[in-house]
């Protein structure tokens, strides 16, 4: 192991990426590296960014996901576009320098109306990232134009099978395709996936992890999977904390001078997992600012944190979480700063 973290970064082979991720005795170890690679690449600055759930319409079915369409028990709502303009207001008013607006497929909202939107936010001066699924070239040409910075979208798993067994009607290739051109318009791109999920194996996560590599993502999501109880995969097990800790304590590894979120599903699945993330490898954070009765409904997950607190308190409560543990909040726009020039990147 100690041998295996000397070798330069970026370096990991499949191989000693499936060791690493098998090897719960000595995960601290990995641990301590990514969180020393972090610190040396992007300091100890974590970035807020206040995070707006817009709407849990969606189009589509994936099996895993509590806001799919066949889910007649979620309670469904859609902001308006009045509504979600005041929500960043508000949020950009509490200090935070990225909104991220996020939603199920939710076709009320056209290219129209999202550019308007990001038109009025970016008013506020913070920089915006969507995470709104997949759109045709044409649209997310125009959502650049109006002036996203960033475009959020995990690739959710690499392997195609799996993939197409749990996102029904959905297409492996549209995605990638969709992750291509968001980066060919110059967003920064975010990616990323979910551990954990039913018949996944350690290879293939090794897979995911030099595939967001090699296409070089400014962002990497990485959450466990934690199944709905009004989903077909309700019965499934779940619940990989520290498998995804050790999957994202690699990416790291992998490219140390990215933004790494600790994300809210490590939370929800242990009260300090976000703490805990920041400590091997996370630099980013991702706090709620949605209002009201809206946050208990965009319930990807069960178990979902911070679902009857309001963004002041989700704001003070991480802020002082972050001081506890000696880091800093940042005071820009938190963008990937490259320190490397990689190929296909
Ligand atoms: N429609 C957008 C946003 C999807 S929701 C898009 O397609 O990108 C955001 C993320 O939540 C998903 O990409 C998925 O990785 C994660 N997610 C969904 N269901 C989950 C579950 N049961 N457990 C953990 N994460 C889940």
């Amino acid at each position: 192991m100690a041998a295996l973290l000397k070798v330069q970064k970026m370096n990991l082979s499949r191989n000693d990426i499936i060791r690493l991720l098998d090897d719960e005795e000595r995960q601290n170890d990995l641990f301590k590296k990514a969180d020393e690679t972090r610190r040396k690449y992007v300091g100890d600055e974590v970035h807020l960014r206040g995070l707006i759930e817009f709407s849990n319409i969606c189009r589509n079915n994936c099996l895993y996901c509590g806001i799919r369409k066949g889910n007649k028990n979620a309670v469904r709502y859609r902001m308006t576009p009045e509504e979600l303009i005041e929500t960043a207001r508000r949020a950009a008013g509490m200090g935070f320098k990225t909104i991220v607006m996020q939603s199920g497929e939710d076709m009320y909202y056209t290219s129209e109306r999202m550019c308007r939107i990001i038109e009025e936010i970016k008013k506020f001066d913070v920089a915006v990232t969507l995470s709104i699924g997949e759109r045709s070239y044409q649209e997310y040409k125009a959502f650049r134009e109006a002036g996203a910075d960033r475009y959020l979208m995990r690739i959710e798993t690499t392997d195609k099978d799996l993939y197409h067994k749990l996102d029904p009607n959905m297409s492996w290739q549209n995605r990638y395709e969709c992750l291509l051109m968001i980066k060919e318009l110059g967003y920064e791109l975010g990616s990323g996936i979910m551990v954990g999920l039913p018949e996944q194996t350690l290879d293939s996560i090794a897979g995911d992890l030099l595939f967001l590599r090699d296409i070089g993502v400014d962002m990497a999501g990485i959450g466990p999977f934690i199944p709905h109880p009004d989903t077909p995969l309700a019965q499934a097990k779940g619940g990989a904390l520290y498998l995804a800790l050790r999957t994202m304590a690699i990416m790291r590894l992998l490219l140390p001078d990215i933004n790494i979120p600790a994300t809210t599903a490590m939370e929800s699945l242990h009260p300090r997992g976000r703490i805990m993330a920041l400590r091997c490898g996370a630099n980013v954070v991702m706090p709620n600012v949605t209002e009201g009765e809206y946050r208990k409904f965009y319930e990807l997950y069960p178990g979902k944190i911070c679902v009857n607190d309001t963004p002041v308190h989700c704001r003070s409560c991480i802020g002082l979480k972050i001081m506890s543990i000696g880091r800093k909040i940042g005071t820009g726009y938190g963008s990937h700063k490259k320190q490397f020039r990689r190929e296909n990147a």
